[in-house]
């Protein structure tokens, strides 16, 4: 570790793991260089909005690249722009909204980074049709301690352009990347539908197959009515003449820890949230309630106080998930966790290395962090393993080497081509210690 670095305490966003870091905040390309050559271990990091602590480590040196947040290159014409990866996705689109432009793929939160976006493979509200932002990528540019600085793309260091992308820091420091972007012409439109439990859910969400943010939210009861919810049907407008010109206007919020949530306020918040879904079954939406759905609702992390939360998200094979939900419902009936959250959308794309990327249903759960809550995850990863689902290494911080070596068929294809790449394996952070890796 660098011994000129500044302190500070940090922790993961689920409030599972807090440690000291040194950390550098460079503002040019050379200061880069430089921590890097000073430091032996490294991992880089954007706004630290990540679950699990893939950004942090109590022994690396971590480099906080958020000065680099500039447009380094746009054509209209072409579909593209060039971005430092300290960038904000709020930032972004505020740059590219106006030109009836987008990235399609950009996750549910506005001060997630470019770098953050790039190295967790994030995906959006559409990732059924869109898939996750792997497909939006052209072109980064990292720099590496030991390989200095390289252009990864299709044509050039292809290997090490697949490694990078949900590759979680562990390749190197991302510096700027090069997307090709999407049409965007007009605003949203919500309809929501009221379904009986999650196999229904499935079947509505397997039927739609236009271009449409779907996800679903679901009552976390225990009881028959297990699954009872709403879908968000979401639609893109298509008015040609829409003006874009305002500013999304986006400014982080400052939350509180206050310990709220217990089984009587959580039935109580689901009570509400689904009764006043329930009377608006379709509106106009501004664009963040659709795509940002947490920002301005930040108090709902709060309310899980100091100890934090666990959330676990979860690829589950389209035939295996009747049998998977059935098993689901008898643990939970059996163990009675304090659930949160639950929510279901589709995902798209090939499975590799350690993405969370496949043509699978999508589906998160939340929980309190207590020791039932713990004892039921450890079960629900015994099913996991069964059953096939791969677990979100970016969301679920308890997961451990087993599990994840279980789950992701190219768990030890990615580590002997990372060791290759980086012999000392100088990028290293809490999980990749963890796994590993
Ligand atoms: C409210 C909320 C909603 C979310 N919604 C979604 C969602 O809908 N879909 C989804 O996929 N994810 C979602 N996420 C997760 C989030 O997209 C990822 O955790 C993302 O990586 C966070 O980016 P960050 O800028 O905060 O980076 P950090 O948390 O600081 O870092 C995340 C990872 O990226 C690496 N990294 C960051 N910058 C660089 C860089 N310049 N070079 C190399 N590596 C780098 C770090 O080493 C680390 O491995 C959500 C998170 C929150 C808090």
């Amino acid at each position: 570790m660098l011994n000129n670095g500044e302190k500070k305490i940090a922790h993961s966003f689920d409030k599972s793991f807090y440690c000291q870091i040194q950390y550098n905040k460079p503002s040019k390309y050379k200061e880069i260089e430089k921590f890097t050559s000073q430091a032996s271990n490294i991992i880089t990091c954007g706004s630290n909005y990540s679950y699990s602590p893939i950004f942090l480590s109590k022994t690396s040196h971590v480099l906080d690249l958020r000065n680099f947040n500039r447009i380094l290159g746009f054509s209209k014409e072409k579909k593209e722009i060039t971005v430092e990866s300290g960038l904000k996705i709020s930032e972004l689109l505020n740059f590219v909204l106006p030109h009836k432009l987008w990235i399609p793929q950009i996750p549910g939160y506005p001060f997630i980074t470019v770098g953050g976006i790039v190295a967790s493979n994030a995906h959006g509200k559409s990732c059924g049709i869109h898939g996750t932002i792997r497909k939006s990528i052209k072109s980064i540019k990292i720099f590496h301690k030991t390989n200095g600085w390289l252009n990864l793309s299709e044509n050039e260091n292809k290997e090490i352009f697949d490694l990078t992308i949900g590759g979680l820091g562990l390749t190197g420091t991302i510096v700027s990347v090069t997307f090709t972007l999407e049409k965007f012409s007009g605003f949203f439109t919500t309809t929501k539908k009221l379904v009986k439990n999650l196999k229904e859910t499935i079947t509505e969400l397997e039927s739609e197959k236009s271009e449409k943010y779907l996800y679903s939210w679901h009552k976390p009861s225990s009881t028959k009515n297990f699954g009872k919810g709403i879908i968000f049907i979401n639609t893109l407008g298509n008015d040609e003449n829409v003006v874009l010109d305002n500013e999304l206007n986006l400014n982080p919020k400052k939350t509180y820890s206050l310990r709220i949530w217990n089984r009587l306020t959580i039935n109580l918040a689901n009570f509400l949230f689904y009764s006043i879904n329930k009377r608006r079954l379709s509106e106009n939406e501004v664009f963040q309630k659709v795509i940002f759905p947490f920002y301005g609702n930040e108090i709902y992390f709060g309310f899980f106080g100091n100890k934090g939360f666990i959330e676990t998200q979860l690829l589950i094979k389209k035939t295996n998930f009747d049998i998977f939900n059935e098993e689901l419902y008898y643990l939970i009936k059996k163990s009675q966790p304090s659930i949160t959250l639950i929510s279901l959308k589709k995902m798209s794309g090939e499975q590799k290395y350690l993405r969370f990327e496949a043509d699978r249903i999508c589906l998160t759960l939340d929980l309190i962090n207590s020791k039932l809550n713990r004892d039921f995850m450890e079960k629900l990863d015994k099913i996991c393993i069964k059953h096939n689902v791969i677990p979100s290494v970016i969301k679920d911080s308890r997961l451990d080497k087993k599990v994840v070596q279980n789950c992701y068929k190219d768990f030890e294809s990615f580590k002997e081509k990372l060791l290759i790449f980086d012999k000392k394996r100088i990028y290293r952070s809490e999980v990749s210690d963890r796994l590993g890796i």
